[in-house]
């Protein structure tokens, strides 16, 4: 039977990249978008075009009513999930004493809560079934901590400090909760960024280079796969060697 994965922020960047690795790796994919509806439905139909089973979510994951309304609608089509990649985030690239309140509960709320809540939901089913896998996406700045992206950084050590929490509530069940920290990847993320700055980002990277969103998605789906099984609570960071 084939495996079923729902990837949280799949209309763009990284999440669209991971659900088309995962399409091509015989996968049932459930993308989830929010804003991005047309991104959404373009992955759907070119996922579509080769036979692969998708289907496109709409759901914000800081709204807990959407989450869970969306994973019943994804259990009842595919029938389970085996693999949550939470991977939806927002950035803003500011001052902490620039950060308004608003600004800092919309991160706090997509980037942890967004987590908790797609996770909540999902994995009831999953201890019940005593199987499943969760892959949670941080940050690099989550482990080192960024200047001007402090919010930011603390929303990917939450999620950090998540993982490792979860992976060990939910390892007895023979679920694996792990988490990938990216370095600095080429994305919309990073687009409003000058010329000098992603100069500055490519230099502090050894590699010399920004990552790919496919570098993130091959890492992901290795987490999810058989090679990984004694994997858990672990913090994976494809990062160019960037150390700071
Ligand atoms: P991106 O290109 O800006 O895409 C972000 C995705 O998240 C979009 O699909 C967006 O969907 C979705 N999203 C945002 N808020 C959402 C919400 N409330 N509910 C549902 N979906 C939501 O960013 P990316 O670079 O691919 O980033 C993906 C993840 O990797 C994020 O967690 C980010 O923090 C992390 N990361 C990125 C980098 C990097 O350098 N790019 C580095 C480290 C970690 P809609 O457009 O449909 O709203």
């Amino acid at each position: 039977m084939k495996k079923t994965v729902l990837i949280t922020g799949a209309s763009r960047g990284i999440g669209k990249e991971t659900a088309r690795l995962f399409a091509i790796n015989g996968y049932n994919v459930a993308i989830n978008y929010n804003k991005s509806e047309d991104e959404a439905i373009a992955l759907l139909k070119e996922l579509e075009t080769y036979g692969y089973p998708v289907i496109a979510v709409k759901a914000d994951v800081s709204k807990n009513a959407e989450v869970v309304k969306m994973v019943k609608k994804v259990e009842q089509l595919f029938g389970k999930i085996d693999v949550l990649v939470n991977n939806a985030g927002v950035g803003n690239i500011k001052l902490f004493t620039d950060m308004t309140e608003k600004e800092t509960d919309d991160m706090i709320n997509t980037n942890v809560k967004g987590v908790f809540n797609v996770t909540r939901a999902v994995v009831p089913s999953m201890i019940s079934r005593q199987d499943g896998k969760i892959i949670n996406i941080s940050s690099i700045w989550g482990i080192v901590g960024a200047s001007c992206e402090v919010i930011y950084s603390a929303t990917k050590a939450a999620v950090i400090g998540f993982t490792k929490a979860l992976a060990k509530e939910l390892g007895p069940s023979q679920i694996q909760v792990n988490c990938v920290a990216p370095g600095v990847i080429d994305t919309d993320m990073n687009k409003d960024l000058d010329e000098e700055t992603r100069e500055g980002l490519k230099e502090m990277t050894p590699l010399g280079v920004m990552g790919e969103a496919k570098d993130i998605a091959q890492t992901v789906l290795f987490l999810a796969s058989e090679q990984a099984k004694f994997f858990t609570g672990q913090v994976i960071s494809p990062n160019g060697g960037i150390i700071t």
